[in-house]
């Protein structure tokens, strides 16, 4: 996967300096094709409540697997957003979300799936619209499905990405702030948001055991976060030693390496099978 290739150093996709390059213009119509024929994949992380140690959710993240180089997730959605096809991927990440939801509840799993929302689908008109189509057209999961945004995203347009994500909130979307300490929202405009959960970004989380000028911003805001009725995340959990520290300081949940990187759908199932509790057999039907 991405992530062992990062680690043995190979090079990645770089966006070209010339944004119309030949190869950009490649890269955007199989991009499209990927989309037109199923050439997406969604990998799953599992989120793990520290009270409980139960795996209460999973975030879905995208993929383009049997490309040449691997691209980064980050670079697939930058490529989509600049030309537009970022409405066409939300969508089909949402429906192949709602599709392997629907796989995991008839194995017993009852598990939330957060979707990564770009700050261009909060300016579709028709968004709200689209999601609560499809919401109807799936019986059994409602609030299962959380949308992230993140905060720098967030502050790009404040006053339209509010009202959006009320409009989004009002179809019973709960909401989720990620990468949360990366950006410089100010807490006047956070206490606003119609959010339930936050996730603390990676950078804060990373060097919690060694910095602890990391573990009193970590704590303040977990505290902050707690008064103003947030469920708090941690991301980017590599090793035991920060799961202690994280649970000491009343965080909710966590995410990272330590449970497991990002999965392939039928890898997910193993490993839920493999490592966790049983399916909840009340929901067995
Ligand atoms: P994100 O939403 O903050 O997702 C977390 C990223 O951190 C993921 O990278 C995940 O693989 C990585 N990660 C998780 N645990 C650890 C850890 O313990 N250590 C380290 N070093 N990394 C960890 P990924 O999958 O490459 O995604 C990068 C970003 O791309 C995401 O950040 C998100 O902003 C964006 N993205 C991914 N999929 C989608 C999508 O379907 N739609 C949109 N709009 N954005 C997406
Ligand atoms: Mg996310
Ligand atoms: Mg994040
Ligand atoms: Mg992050």
């Amino acid at each position: 996967g991405s992530d062992s290739a990062r680690e043995r150093g190979i090079a990645y996709y770089k966006p070209a300096r010339d944004s119309y390059s030949a190869d950009r213009l490649t890269m955007v119509s199989e991009l499209r094709q990927a989309l037109e024929n199923d050439g997406l994949a969604l990998f799953m992380q599992p989120k793990q409540c520290l009270k409980t140690s139960r795996i209460v959710g999973m975030e879905a993240l995208i993929r383009w697997p049997g490309r040449p180089q691997p691209i980064r997730a980050d670079e697939i959605v930058s490529l989509a957003e600049q030309t537009g096809l970022i409405k066409p991927l939300t969508r089909w990440v949402l429906e192949q979300s709602l599709a392997l939801r629907s796989q995991l509840l008839d194995r017993g799993w009852s598990l939330t799936i957060s979707v990564n929302i770009s700050p261009n689908n909060l300016r579709e008109p028709d968004f709200p619209i689209f999601v609560q189509r499809l919401m109807n057209s799936y019986h059994g999961h409602q609030g299962a499905i959380i949308f992230e945004v993140t905060e720098t995203s967030m502050m790009q347009d404040p006053g339209n990405s509010l009202k959006a994500l009320n409009s989004l909130n009002a179809t019973g979307i709960p909401v989720s702030i990620d990468d949360f300490g990366s950006g410089y929202s100010s807490l006047s405009y956070i206490k606003q948001l119609p959010a339930s959960e936050v996730k603390i970004d990676r950078s804060l989380v990373t060097d919690l055991a060694t910095e602890a000028e990391d573990r009193v911003i970590v704590q303040t805001t977990i505290d902050m976060c707690h008064s103003l009725g947030y469920r708090v995340v941690a991301e980017g959990v590599e090793d035991h030693g920060t799961v202690d520290l994280l649970r000491d300081m009343g965080c909710d949940m966590i995410q990272g390496y330590l449970l497991t990187p990002p999965l392939p759908f039928d890898e997910l199932l193993a490993w839920l099978g493999r490592n966790h509790q049983q399916p909840d057999e009340r929901k067995l039907g």
